[in-house]
């Protein structure tokens, strides 16, 4: 066994060191592509994505001032969100089954994945009955159908939905997430959403966020507005599992 006075806490602040670098050198990158798009850095929140990470290291972020964290699966969600305790803001960027909403509703912050109006009004009835609005934004696949899916509503469909979503009590809609198909062109995927929420929030002025962009793909994502960027590898290293 490793002795714990010595190799374990020296492993553990290695770890914290690493994180913090991390986050220090995705700073220095969004500050620069929010530059070059002549935007404001406090325009854009990034979401620490810690699917496949343990708790010390999201522990380990927030100490290095990161607020805002992502989880995929709800059963990791509650987990981890009891093992961390207060001082984080929680988001679900996964697909969501309507059985689960239980588990999200009142632990996140904001509902990245609403891609179907039962989910919504799911969300909306466990929201209104815990005396709470429930943000959320409407998922966008921009994938063609033969694709397969990496979640969402088809493109067609979003204006209507968002409307739909809208209408009801209980849920806020906030805005526009997608995750670009693996062999699309990210910045023309980025530019669609981007057009899409500009044409909704002509019409309904609560519809701002554009979530999107990655690991891979943030500063290219920043340049054409997102609001919201998703990390995980750039924020925790390589992961070993989902
Ligand atoms: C895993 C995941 C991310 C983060 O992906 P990285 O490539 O590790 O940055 C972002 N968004 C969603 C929806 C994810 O599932």
């Amino acid at each position: 066994m490793v002795d714990p006075a010595t190799e374990q806490p020296q492993a553990a602040s290695q770890r914290e060191a690493e994180i913090a670098d991390r986050l220090h050198d995705i700073e220095a990158r969004i500050r620069a592509a929010s530059e070059r798009a002549g935007r404001s850095r406090a325009a854009i929140t990034v979401v620490a994505v810690s699917k496949g990470f343990e708790a010390s290291d999201i522990m380990a972020a927030r100490k290095a001032g990161q607020a805002d964290f992502g989880e995929s699966r709800s059963r990791a969600l509650v987990r981890k969100s009891e093992q961390v305790g207060q001082g984080v803001r929680w988001h679900f960027v996964g697909q969501l089954q309507r059985n689960k909403v239980k588990e999200v509703v009142g632990r996140v912050s904001l509902v990245h994945s609403v891609d179907r109006l039962t989910l919504a009004q799911s969300l909306g009835e466990r929201a209104l009955a815990a005396g709470r609005v429930q943000r959320v934004l409407v998922q966008v696949d921009l994938g063609s159908p033969r694709d397969g899916s990496r979640g969402g509503c088809l493109l067609d469909g979003a204006p209507q939905l968002v409307a739909r979503v809208r209408d009801l009590e209980g849920v806020a809609c906030e805005g526009l997430m997608t995750v670009p198909p693996q062999d699309a062109d990210a910045r023309s995927c980025f530019a669609t959403l981007r057009a899409l929420r500009d044409e909704l929030r002509s019409r309904f002025p609560e519809v701002q966020h554009l979530s999107m962009g990655m690991s891979n793909d943030f500063e290219v994502a920043i340049e054409e507005g997102a609001t919201i960027v998703r990390l995980g590898t750039a924020v925790f290293g390589p992961r070993r599992s989902s």
